[in-house]
């Protein structure tokens, strides 16, 4: 049994909390409040891997990807070609996407899958098809997930809405037991005061739970944050979602 290889992200503070950097095999899923900066966390990956000569499959479900903001943090607009997109629309098309995504990785050989976001598809049929018709493909799509990182050795970013419960402080992940279970890495993203963002590590198979790093968005960049003790600011920014 190896180390698992690991994919820097070029954040020193990220790549350090996460010990070295996204893990091969697994799915590590990023989670967290609207802004909290999970699709820059996503293009920052992918655009790592692109840097290194690899390509990446990228699933956006909610129009986060901004063409643009890749090439803010990377100027060379012939790397978007190393950008397998898939915009689906609505979770039946999500549905197709997933089942095409094993042929799609055997015959482009990508270096890595980012699924931006895996629920908020979901998140939009849970009040029509029966809950458990909805929650059994989700397992599907993750199943999925799953053994292509494996099968391939290949780093996979999910990210995750959240929502805030009525009578408590804490963010649940939209999916619930779903996500947590299938996700080796779960990484919660923040925002805290002054742009600041804050990633904690909520569940990792080598780093302990609860450690926390501090980053900010720039221009160009994902970017460590270094020496303020700011606080979060509790129930700022929240969004009830369902
Ligand atoms: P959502 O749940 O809505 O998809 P998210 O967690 O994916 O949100 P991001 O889209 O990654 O969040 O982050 C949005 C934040 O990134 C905004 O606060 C925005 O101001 C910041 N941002 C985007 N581009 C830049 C830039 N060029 N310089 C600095 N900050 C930027
Ligand atoms: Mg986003």
């Amino acid at each position: 049994m190896e180390t698992p290889q690991r994919l820097e992200l070029g954040c020193d503070a990220l790549d350090e909390l996460l010990g070295g950097g996204i893990e091969h095999g697994i799915i590590t899923n990023v989670y967290g409040e609207a802004g909290s900066g999970k699709t820059n966390f996503c293009i920052q990956a992918v655009v790592s891997c692109i840097r290194s000569g690899g390509k990446a499959v990228f699933i956006d479900t909610e129009g986060g990807f901004s063409a643009e903001r890749f090439l803010q943090m990377h100027d060379d607009e012939a790397a978007l070609e190393r950008l397998i997109m898939h915009e689906p629309t609505t979770f039946e098309e999500q549905k197709g996407v997933f089942d095409d995504l094993p042929q799609v990785v055997a015959n482009e050989l990508p270096d890595m899958i980012v699924v931006d976001s895996l629920v908020s598809l979901y998140r939009l049929n849970l009040n029509g098809e029966t809950a458990q018709e909805i929650n059994t493909e989700l397992s599907t799509q993750f199943s999925t997930l799953s053994k292509l990182a494996r099968e391939h050795d290949l780093p996979v970013i999910v990210t995750n809405q959240v929502y805030s419960q009525f009578d408590s402080d804490e963010n649940v992940m939209v999916g619930r037991d779903i996500p947590a279970y299938w996700s080796k890495t779960l990484l919660e993203l923040e925002k805290v005061r002054n742009g600041k963002r804050r990633a904690t590590v909520q569940k990792h198979r080598s780093r302990p739970e609860g450690i926390t790093t501090d980053f900010f968005i720039t221009q160009d960049s994902l970017t460590s944050a270094e020496g303020t003790q700011d606080e979060s600011v509790p129930g700022a920014d929240r969004m009830k979602i369902f």
